[in-house]
């Protein structure tokens, strides 16, 4: 099995970390755009540490704080112009996934003006994007260390744009930071994390290097689960966050060889159509992809668990206990216009086995339909 690997992030993570890498932020440029969603860079402390270490360093600033989640295209292309308007050297992005993906398109448009939305995901860039300073303040997508952008196009679909070019230059990660998710979203996106890990591990590109990292997020999801799902909030301190956390970069370390599997392809539609937050919406079609792995893939599903330390049964009771309820209809004519995605995609053919379009539509059937 290969090791093949590239990650040319500098990761930087624990508490206080912002404050500590003024000189690494310097390193990027003396003018920057900071991305953030509405809310959460600010309630989080983290864009005002942000502003504090740029400020050390005289580095200018503007703010574009209009991420929505699921971000659209054209949100990434109105801070990106923005960004050369403000003649920015570096874009930082504050936030979880959404914020984050859209800094790195952000950081694309604004080294291309005038580029075509087409032109965004075929890679046809003349140039190469801004250089990237990434903070999280989710624990879940590992944004923070892969080279995606997760976008929703004008046509309303999730999109992924994958690109060495899209690795961040620099990513901080305080723990910290996510301390003001409450403990249901605190649970949805680390599902996400380990829908990553899972999704990576039982993959058709999984190589050590990726299996390595999938395994020892799991493991620390699974630990941090079990306490929580024990000790409620009062149990989620700042060890289990950073547990949280360390988890969702080792899933993002792992997708960021792999991609991810059956979950995320199917999920996406629950976020587009329903509003279904990413992590749950990935999440509910885990304990299936975990059954069908065991089932068809017996010797490396017995090799996972054994490396993992859990059982089967024990991860799919964990992963259905932190997800939160996902309440959903789907007709069949939503079905049927569904149906064609099934055919064809590239992240459902990367997983063992065969998902077949008919197994697909069953499977959205059996958990959504409601008569
Ligand atoms: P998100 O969409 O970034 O944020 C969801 C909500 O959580 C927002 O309302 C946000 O508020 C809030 N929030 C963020 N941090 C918070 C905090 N510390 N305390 C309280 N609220 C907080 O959530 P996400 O799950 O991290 O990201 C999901 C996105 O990432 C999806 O678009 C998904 O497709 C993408 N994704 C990307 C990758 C990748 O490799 N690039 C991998 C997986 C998923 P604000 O709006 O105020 O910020
Ligand atoms: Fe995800």
């Amino acid at each position: 099995m290969n090791m093949n690997f590239k990650m040319p992030t500098t990761l930087i993570t624990g508490l206080g970390c912002v404050g500590r890498s003024s000189a690494n932020l310097a390193a990027l440029g003396s003018a920057c755009l900071i991305v953030t969603g509405a809310s959460s860079a600010k309630r989080s402390g983290a864009l005002a540490d942000m502003e504090t270490a740029l400020k050390k360093e005289n580095i200018r600033y503007e703010l574009y704080d209009k991420t929505e989640q699921n971000p659209t295209v054209l949100t990434c292309l109105e801070a990106g112009e923005k960004a050369r308007a403000a003649g920015a050297d570096f874009i930082v992005g504050i936030g979880g996934g959404s914020p984050l993906d859209a800094a790195k398109a952000a950081a694309v448009f604004a080294a291309n003006p005038g580029m075509s939305e087409r032109e965004l995901f075929s890679g046809e860039w003349k140039n190469s994007p801004l250089p990237v300073a990434a903070v999280g303040t989710t624990a879940g997508t590992g944004s923070e260390v892969t080279q995606v952008s997760v976008l929703t196009t004008s046509d309303g679909l999730k999109k992924s744009i994958r690109d060495d070019r899209l690795f961040p230059a620099l990513s901080l990660g305080d723990p910290a930071y996510t301390a003001t998710m409450p403990v249901s979203f605190t649970l949805s996106t680390a599902a996400d994390a380990m829908a990553h890990c899972v999704e990576s591990y039982f993959n058709r590109l999984a190589n050590d290097i990726s299996r390595t990292f999938a395994v020892r997020g799991v493991s620390l999801l699974a630990d941090t689960f079990k306490k929580i799902l024990k000790g409620g909030a009062d149990s989620l301190g700042f060890d289990e966050r950073e547990a949280l956390y360390n988890a969702s970069i080792y899933g993002g370390l792992a997708i960021s060889v792999t991609g991810t599997a059956f979950p995320h392809a199917v999920g996406y539609f629950l976020s587009e159509r329903h509003n279904v937050p990413h992590g749950t919406a990935c999440a509910v079609f885990l304990p299936l992809f975990i059954r069908h792995n065991i089932k068809c893939e017996p010797e490396q599903a017995k090799e996972f668990f054994l490396k993992t330390g859990i059982s089967g049964d024990e991860l799919i009771s964990l992963v259905e206990a932190v997800t939160p309820k996902c309440d959903v209809s789907v007709t069949e004519k939503d079905l049927r216009e569904l149906a064609p995605r099934w055919t064809d995609n590239a992240s459902i053919k990367k997983s063992f086995g065969v998902f077949s379009p008919e197994f697909t539509t069953d499977a959205i059937r059996q958990l959504f339909k409601k008569d």
